[in-house]
């Protein structure tokens, strides 16, 4: 019987654990310990559910356009939990110039594909529009080299574009500064769009035309909405993971300390004093965990990872009663440029995007601060983030009622930047692990820090931890 440790209970650890159960499931001779130091699985992924309010600590959703996630809610068996976004409003507004404007029908995270409500929306100057316009006829980039998303930007759609929609919008997602996020290992289909098509708004609509009979890009053919969660919260995957593995012994409070490798073997050396010991070793820890680990027997590729950056970020969650509350909230939310000076970067309308996360006659908004880009508004505590939120949502949107609730969620250090070049670095990483046979990374530092990116990287190191374990037997 051949052994893998995992280190680490996030998605990414618990996906390379499911991959293997399903090995051992089919006959493989495999034995799987999975070592969590915190008091819970999930790592990011954190649900609170009380009296029919559904409120999640970190991610809410994920993207469907990538399939590892949905696929492994159908192998779990929780397909029917698979819940999208309200079709009834799905509108995004961006705050610009003291009030909220729609976001123009027909973007594609940021690329315009319709004319008409490009041409009238009031969210760019006359001359911002001009200029966004000039993609169509700039030449493309020459080399292949990396760029900030910034650069990139700038460079095929000007500075407006940047600072109204790929900063708020798309460097939001990643609670990035926008200057130093690198292009190509967080959006690598505009630098694809580019190479193919040059312009960025002719290659949408050529992707759009090829995608004859789906009616918006919100929508794709297989009828799951852009983004997708679960009904009772992300953790149901966490859950389902866990009772579906019989077979993988999930330890919680075992905090990895240190690891060696003994004549081939791999010991893992707990912070308790005890001591475990696998023929695979998956390391699925935060990336400056794993460099701390990997620091005594590979101090090269320890540093490299010891230079990925994480910023702080903070969630703030309110309930209030729906009766005679001031707003309409008929969209999905909005997002704040940081011109604006708020300290709200983002604020999610959860009662109208996801109209079963609250119980009736109650709505429910959930606010993101801090990032890189003002990450000490993330490091304030509770009270102070409840009454900045509270402000910022007064001024915004008008709201002055008490919440029935407001819960402040602090993510310190937790959102991973990818930087210009990440993907080089990421690559010698790579290459220097062959040299450290049995030891595999998997997790949000490396390859995409999405749920779904993170499921896939999950199970591909699951994978090669089996087939090195199948070479060796
Ligand atoms: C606030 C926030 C919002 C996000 N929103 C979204 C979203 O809406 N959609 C989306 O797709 N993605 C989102 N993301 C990104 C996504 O949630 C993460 O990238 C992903 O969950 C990370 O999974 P992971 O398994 O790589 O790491 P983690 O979840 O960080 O798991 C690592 C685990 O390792 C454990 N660990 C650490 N050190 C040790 C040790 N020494 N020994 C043993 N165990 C250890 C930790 O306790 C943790 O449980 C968000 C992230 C954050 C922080």
């Amino acid at each position: 019987m051949k052994k893998v440790i995992i280190v680490g209970g996030g998605i990414a650890g618990l996906a390379a654990a499911y991959h293997i159960q399903r090995k051992i499931s089919s006959g493989a001779p495999l034995e799987c310990s999975l070592l969590e130091s915190g008091n819970q699985f999930g790592g990011k992924i954190a649900t609170e559910r009380s009296d029919g309010f559904v409120i999640e600590r970190g991610p809410d959703s994920f993207i469907s356009q990538k399939p590892a996630a949905i696929q492994l809610c159908k192998q779990l068996g929780i397909e029917d939990h698979l819940v999208g976004t309200n079709p009834k409003t799905p509108r995004t507004y961006v705050y610009t110039g003291g009030k909220l404007v729609t976001m123009p029908d027909g973007l594609s995270l940021m690329i315009p594909t319709k004319f008409l409500p490009f041409a009238t929306t009031p969210l760019f100057s006359l001359a911002g529009k001009i200029r966004m316009a000039c993609d169509l006829v700039i030449p493309k980039k020459v080399d292949d080299r990396d760029e900030s998303l910034a650069s990139f930007v700038r460079r095929r759609m000007g500075e407006e574009a940047l600072r109204k929609m790929a900063e708020p919008m798309l460097a939001g997602i990643y609670a990035a500064d926008p200057e130093t996020m690198s292009i190509d290992s967080t959006f690598p289909m505009f630098v694809e769009t580019e190479r193919k098509h040059r312009s960025l708004i002719l290659g949408m609509l050529a992707k759009k035309k090829a995608r004859h009979g789906v009616n918006s890009d919100e929508r794709p053919a297989n009828n799951y909405t852009l983004f997708m969660t679960l009904k009772d919260g992300l953790a149901k995957m966490v859950e389902t993971i866990i009772e579906k593995s019989p077979a993988v012994q999930f330890q919680l409070g075992a905090r990895v300390k240190f690891i060696s490798n003994e004549a081939g073997n791999w010991c893992v050396h707990l912070e308790n004093g005890g001591e475990q010991k696998s023929h695979a070793l998956i390391l699925a820890t935060p990336g400056h965990t794993t460099a701390r680990l990997l620091q005594p027997i590979a101090p090269d590729t320890a540093a490299t990872l010891m230079q990925i950056k994480y910023v702080s970020t903070a969630t703030v969650t309110l309930a209030y009663k729906k009766e005679n509350f001031s707003h309409a909230l008929d969209g999905f939310g909005f997002v704040v440029p940081k011109c604006e000076g708020r300290n709200i970067l983002a604020c999610t309308w959860t009662s109208s995007k996801f109209p079963h996360r609250v119980p009736q006659g109650y709505v429910m908004l959930r606010c993101y601060l801090g990032g890189a880009l003002q990450e000490d508004v993330a490091e304030k505590d509770e009270q102070t983030l409840a009454t900045l939120v509270r402000r910022d949502l007064k001024e915004i949107m008008g709201i002055k009622e008490e919440p029935v609730f407001c819960k402040v969620f602090h993510n310190r250090k937790s959102n991973v930047q990818y930087h210009v070049n990440h993907s080089r670095h990421i690559d010698s990483v790579m290459k220097n692990l062959e040299r450290l046979p049995g030891l595999f990374l998997a997790g949000s530092a490396y390859r995409g820090i999405g749920i779904p990116d993170c499921i896939q990287n999950g199970n591909q190191s699951a994978e090669a931890a089996s087939q090195f374990l199948a070479g060796k037997s």
